[in-house]
């Protein structure tokens, strides 16, 4: 069969004769005499488009034989005769990105030393894989430049279909072919010239704008995302779209941008601060009103408390203030899902919270947690502000008891 997007990447309705009806997986799929449709290969995705309006969903190479396989949504109906008619729009979008391609690897050949060692196309990325770890943001804008006069200079792109002998001794391939069979050399006049099977323009003028999007170093080699034609546009037009609502909210010009949330951030900082230091205050003047307001016998100050909705790291910042004064035990809770019991006190007193907090877990009915004499903590039952109160007082009995 024929392969007619080798020598002609422009048209896109066409007539062929079926030669074979076969199945790809469980899909009805012909082979064509001839045939305009891309198959997926050489990283770059299949055409899409319909025979007799029936649509194609997949375009593939048989490994047995290499027939293209046109894989159909539905039979065809009989007759041996079929119009082909492809998806422009999805073509042309891989055609500026192949050609693109050929143009970006030949330009960080000549500005960063870099091969392309792999290339992917598809409708969310495009990327290339070079060779070298150490591509700059200079290589890229440099590369970027190269690669867009290329463009610019509307240079014709020729497929040699076979390349004859004195075109092979004069073109210095940048890539030989890995597979076998009649070579097909792409050559971008002057610029670059690969061995490619895949569909291009006829002129660097049609790709557009060729636009690095990032470069990601990946071990020994570097992923080069990039967009061209009417994707960069796209990409162009969100970005600014983005960038004006963002200067919109801040009522500024797009340049000022970084200088103001520069000014932003460090004013975010001095605030997280000041709110640490306010923090920090506040739960001082609440450790000291919860041991104003505590039981002070002779020997001893009890304080017992229910937390609801307070931070763990807060109640034990609290806990801390608390036993810090001597001869003070704190016994608190959190109700809850999960309700928590904590009891401690001050390293001057014989007391040993672990058995305290088993005497007001034990009202809950559980035995789950533990710690050391001077702080201990357990729970993870359901239990409400009352319950919590109940178990409070339970270990505060056994506190006065043992005192
Ligand atoms: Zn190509």
């Amino acid at each position: 069969m024929t392969r007619l997007y080798y020598t002609d990447s422009y048209t896109v309705t066409f007539d062929a004769a079926i030669i074979e009806q076969t199945t790809y997986e469980d899909a009805p799929a012909v082979v064509l005499d001839q045939t305009f449709f891309y198959p997926t290969s050489g990283g770059q995705p299949h055409d899409a488009g319909t025979l007799n309006d029936v649509p194609v969903i997949d375009v593939v190479v048989r490994e047995a034989d290499h027939a293209v396989l046109h894989v159909l949504k539905e039979a065809l109906p009989d007759g041996e005769q079929v119009t082909g008619a492809i998806d422009w729009a999805r073509r042309f979008d891989h055609m500026q990105h192949h050609t693109g391609q050929h143009i970006l690897s030949q330009a960080f050949i000549q500005i960063a030393d870099a091969a392309t060692i792999g290339f992917h196309l598809s409708p969310d990325s495009v990327t290339i894989d070079l060779n070298q770890a150490e591509i700059t943001a200079e290589h890229v804008v440099q590369a970027e430049a190269l690669a867009n006069r290329i463009v610019t200079e509307n240079r014709p792109v020729y497929s040699l279909y076979p390349p004859t002998e004195q075109q092979l001794a004069e073109l210095n391939l940048r890539k030989v072919p890995d597979v076998a069979g009649t070579l097909r050399v792409v050559d971008i006049s002057g610029f670059d010239a690969t061995a490619c099977g895949g569909t291009h323009v006829a002129h660097t003028g049609e790709i557009g704008l060729i636009k690095v999007l990032k470069t990601e170093r990946r071990g020994d080699t570097t992923r080069v995302e990039f967009r061209c034609g009417g994707r960069a546009f796209s990409d162009y037009q969100e970005k600014h779209a983005l960038l004006n609502d963002v200067a919109t909210d801040l009522t500024t010009g797009y340049d000022q941008i970084p200088a103001i949330v520069a000014k932003l951030r460090e004013e975010n900082k001095a605030q997280a601060r000041e709110l640490r230091t306010l923090r920090a205050l506040a739960l001082a003047h609440e450790a000291e009103t919860l041991w104003q307001n505590a039981d002070h016998e002779p020997d001893y100050t009890l304080i017992t408390q229910v937390f609801a909705d307070r931070e763990m790291g807060e109640i034990r910042n609290l806990i801390q203030k608390l036993v810090a004064h001597p001869k003070t035990i704190v016994l608190c809770g959190t109700p809850g899902e999960k309700a928590l019991m904590i009891t401690a006190c001050s390293d001057d007193l014989k007391l040993d919270m672990v058995e305290v907090l088993m005497n007001g877990l034990a009202v809950w009915g559980i035995e789950r947690g533990g710690g050391r004499p001077t702080f201990a903590q357990g729970g993870g039952v359901k239990a409400n502000a009352g319950q919590v109160e109940t178990a409070l007082q339970a270990a505060a009995i056994m506190v006065r008891n043992t005192l």
